[in-house]
């Protein structure tokens, strides 16, 4: 007999906590009590929610889930990274990242067990997607972190395992608790969400008009090159991306990131160079060029100073462009590694 995983208490709605609240013959009060606990304090766990009744707390303990991740492994890099391997309620695993700089603590998290996008380069995207997470798994891998810390973390990148924009039912009640002043209190113009380029979602992102930044996934400046990288069933023409993104940084005021994954051979010639910077100038924004993180056989990064040289000559060409040394290449910390490692029936052979 399969045990069903009990909801996390911050999936419950507040209409449906409020009526289990009235079941329970408690006062409507107590809803605002047990959010003050699970938000601003961090609290993991019913029983140390001391200003509710001791019968009330063990019901809640029965009904729900106060807390969803918990650490199955944790690995430490040796420039402040730390990559936590979580475990879900129903064994799944994800992953997030801990990335201490001064004055500038980020976590990096997950938005579905798997993708379905499945990039050639990706070891997230190897056994396809396997579910999304839920509001409360999004939270919860944040104040994991901030309890990690000691404090709270002031930057958020959601650039973890999945397609954030392929969740965003999920993604969005996950970040407004986050950013709410009663919630986690992180600043909405410190979080960054990450898409491989789905347009539907970026349009709906705009939408929802939150000061949160945009990155794109880029990888080339030709939908030839993309359609290299970006398997067809979640890939839209460029030229929609690019105008949803225009639409973003118009209606948001926020300047998106172009991420540039390089792959020696692929998308880094200088034909792709020319029109990688067009597109940055007309979008005005910064370009974000990532070495590949080796994840299996077959692709490699470009040499150190092949990506010197391509950083070198956006910069000549008037682009803000920097490279992200994946912190905690050394740990096997790139998108969805420790994951794959850990379970390799999820996540395929990785190099
Ligand atoms: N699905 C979203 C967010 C998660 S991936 C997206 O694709 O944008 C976040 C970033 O990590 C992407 O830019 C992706 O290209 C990059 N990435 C994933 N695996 C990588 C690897 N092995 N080496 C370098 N960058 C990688
Ligand atoms: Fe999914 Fe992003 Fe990995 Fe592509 S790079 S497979 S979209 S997580």
């Amino acid at each position: 007999m399969t045990v069903e995983p009990k909801p996390s208490i911050k999936d419950v709605g507040s209409e449906r906590l409020a009526a289990w609240l009235r079941e329970q013959g408690q006062p409507a009060f107590r809803a605002k009590q047990i959010r003050e606990w699970l938000y601003p304090k961090w609290c993991t766990d019913f029983t140390e929610m001391t200003n509710l009744p001791a019968t009330l707390r063990a019901e809640l303990a029965v009904a729900f889930e106060a807390f969803t991740v918990s650490a199955d492994e944790t690995v430490r890099g040796t420039d402040e990274t730390e990559k936590f391997l979580l475990a879900l309620p129903d064994g799944n695993r994800i992953e997030s990242v801990l990335i201490r700089a001064p004055g500038r603590e980020t976590v990096c998290i997950s938005t579905q067990v798997g993708c379905p996008v499945r990039c050639v380069f990706c070891a997230s995207g190897r056994g396809g997607l396997v579910r999304d997470l839920t509001a409360g798994e999004i939270v919860d891998q944040v104040i994991f972190a901030c309890r990690a810390l000691g404090h709270r973390v002031n930057n958020i990148v959601v650039m973890g395992i999945g397609e954030p924009l392929l969740n965003l039912g999920n993604l969005i009640p996950a970040l407004d608790a986050i950013c709410a002043a009663d919630g986690l209190g992180v600043g909405a113009r410190h979080v960054t969400v990450s898409t491989s380029g789905i347009v539907p979602g970026i349009r709906r992102l705009a939408e929802v008009a939150r000061p949160w930044n945009l990155a794109l996934s880029l990888h080339s400046p030709t939908d030839a090159g993309r359609s290299k990288v970006i398997p067809p069933r979640h890939r839209y023409p460029l030229v929609d991306v690019l105008a949803a993104c225009d639409e973003y940084a118009r209606l948001s005021g926020r300047m998106v990131t172009l991420e540039y994954t390089m792959i020696a051979g692929r998308n880094d010639s200088r034909d792709d160079l020319a029109r990688l910077a067009q597109i940055a100038r007309r979008l005005r924004a910064k370009v974000n060029l990532i070495p590949y993180n080796r994840t299996g056989e077959g692709i490699c990064a470009p040499p150190a100073e092949g990506v010197a040289a391509f950083l070198d000559e956006l910069c000549a060409g008037g682009v803000q462009a920097t490279v992200r040394r994946e912190k905690g290449a050394e740990i096997g910390a790139a998108c969805g590694q420790l994951r794959a490692r850990a379970c390799p029936a999820d996540g395929g052979a990785v190099g």
